[in-house]
């Protein structure tokens, strides 16, 4: 019975994040440790087992799927799994199959990805000056992304660009940010810094900056317009007048959209969370691995979405902000 996931509070599940790594090849300050510990292989799920995982939530209505890590890219064959999740954009049942990358692999795999349907990317770039890049990712080179960049857009990919937002780091590159991003025609979201990764050892490069401030500096400069547009997520969208340009904001601690939540994460253990905000989740590999046929992990995909919160509040959120959050964001993905 291929009913729509339908959440208790009405709410239409159609937009699968899933992680397909917990490696990467940099080491974002805010995001990881100098010294990670990954998982054992075998907690992973497989290529296969991706497949049959995202196989089972397009088959249950998920219209959207975006592809995420760790660095979704270093993962061993993951063009197989591309390929693979071609099959659901040709027979029309998935509308979008996109992913988030640091960018570092992309001149080696634009066409690739393009070739299985990918139309859209999102690179994550905090900056443009090579130094503090090398800072910032520790392990980045900033001309290998830019390359990459380059091969994306060639290739035929819409890029858009998402900067962490970090006061006393990148807040002098607002405006050389938001124009580079312009020239190129590419669209760009801040996201606000969630206290993960080594950011409390860091503080010179991890000062929290309010995007508040951040907007209101653009806004000294030019004219916004609010768009309308809700993903269902916690983005928020404006227009530059003068150059059309989209910015997006995403303040992933300001949960006032819950209402309009249409998404789910998937861990690249095939731990579901179907709340950012919350830290119940449910075991998918366990199911998945349980049965051949997909109907168990089917049932379990039902019961995971029958927990969906309907949101939490800003005090939780208060909790986040001092620090509580256990999860590091490559687990979930962002
Ligand atoms: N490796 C890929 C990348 O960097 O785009 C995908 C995974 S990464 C975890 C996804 C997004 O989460 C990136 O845009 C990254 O900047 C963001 N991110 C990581 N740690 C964060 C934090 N502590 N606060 C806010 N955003 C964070
Ligand atoms: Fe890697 Fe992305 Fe985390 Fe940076 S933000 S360490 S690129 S997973």
């Amino acid at each position: 019975m291929n009913t729509p996931l339908i959440d208790p509070f009405a709410r239409a599940i159609n937009y699968l994040r899933i992680s397909v790594t917990d490696r990467c090849d940099f080491r974002c300050v805010y995001c990881m440790s100098e010294n990670m510990t990954f998982l054992p292989k075998k907690e992973l799920l497989t290529l296969e087992e991706l497949d049959r995982m995202c196989s089972a939530f397009v088959r249950l209505g998920v219209k959207k799927l975006r592809i995420t890590g760790g660095e979704p890219l270093v993962r061993r064959d993951i063009m197989t799994f591309f390929r693979g999740m071609s099959r659901h954009l040709e027979t029309g049942a998935l509308s979008e199959l996109t992913l988030t990358t640091n960018g570092s692999q992309l001149e080696k795999f634009a066409d690739d990805l393009y070739a299985a349907g990918v139309r859209r990317v999102n690179v994550s770039l905090d900056t443009l000056d090579a130094d503090k890049f090398a800072r910032i990712t520790r392990w980045g080179r900033l001309p290998q992304v830019l390359r990459g960049i380059d091969a994306a857009q060639k290739a035929g990919l819409r890029v858009k660009i998402n900067t962490v937002a970090l006061q006393d780091f990148n807040e002098d590159e607002l405006f050389t940010l938001t124009d580079w991003c312009a020239e190129r025609d590419m669209d760009l979201t801040f996201i606000e810094v969630m206290p993960m990764g080594d950011l409390g050892n860091e503080d010179r490069l991890g000062q929290y900056w309010s995007l508040k401030d951040l907007r209101a500096q653009l806004a000294a400069r030019a004219t916004l317009t609010d768009l309308p547009e809700n993903t269902g997520g916690p983005a928020r969208y404006v227009r530059v007048e003068s150059t059309g340009q989209k910015i997006g904001f995403i303040t992933p601690l300001t949960h006032n959209f819950c209402e309009s939540c249409n998404r789910v994460r998937i861990t690249c253990t095939g731990e579901i969370y179907t709340c950012l905000g919350q830290e119940g989740h449910s075991d998918l590999r366990g199911p998945l691995r349980s049965s051949e046929a997909d109907d168990v992990l089917e049932d379990a995909i039902r019961a995971a979405i029958a927990l969906k919160p309907k949101g939490h509040d800003f005090d939780y959120s208060r909790q986040q902000i001092d620090g509580q959050v256990s999860r590091h964001m490559s687990h979930t993905g962002g």
